[in-house]
């Protein structure tokens, strides 16, 4: 199944995003002309995959739904099963670009949580060496250059082309 990037379904993500509040940047993001700039790697009907500009570990995205929702109980049944197949391809796309050891797939629900974003829950998957435990704090203090997350996103919209 072939649900890549689609120009067709500009219109309905517009439609969504508009209705979500401006200061939202996953919701800016999705609705961008060109939202590869903003790193979005591809749309589903009802998700959205997008980089983490600020990475965990190499290939760190995020799963989005497009509607603007602070909690997970209120996604319908249709969003969870689009959620879930978005996140079963991404998960294919990682092991494909990068054979990582592990994967972490997780949603802070809340600040307390370590949510950054409240209003807009999404998954973050992340993929994971062995050894990589010790560097993850230091990872997650350097600064990401562009170029990095351009061959992230190159190497991840390769891969996902291919599933
Ligand atoms: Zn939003």
């Amino acid at each position: 199944m072939n649900r890549l990037w689609a120009p067709w379904r500009a219109k309905y993500i517009r439609e969504v995003a508009d209705k979500s509040p401006e200061k939202c940047f996953l919701c800016e993001a999705a609705r961008m002309k060109n939202p590869e700039e903003a790193f979005v790697l591809e749309f589903s009907k009802h998700s959205f995959v997008i980089l983490n500009i600020y990475p965990y570990n190499t290939g760190h995205l995020m799963v989005v739904p497009l509607r603007h929702i602070a909690n997970l109980e209120e996604l319908t049944e249709e969003e969870h099963a689009d959620l879930g197949i978005t996140l079963a391809r991404c998960i294919k796309a990682i092991k494909k670009a990068y054979s990582p050891h592990g994967i972490n797939i997780g949603m802070n629900l809340g600040r307390a949580a370590g949510a950054g974003l409240e209003s807009h829950i999404h998954y973050h998957v992340v993929p994971r060496w062995n050894g990589d435990t010790n560097f993850m704090p230091v990872i997650a203090e350097t600064k990401v250059v562009s170029e990095m997350l351009d061959d992230t996103f190159r190497k991840l919209k390769e891969a996902l082309i291919e599933i």
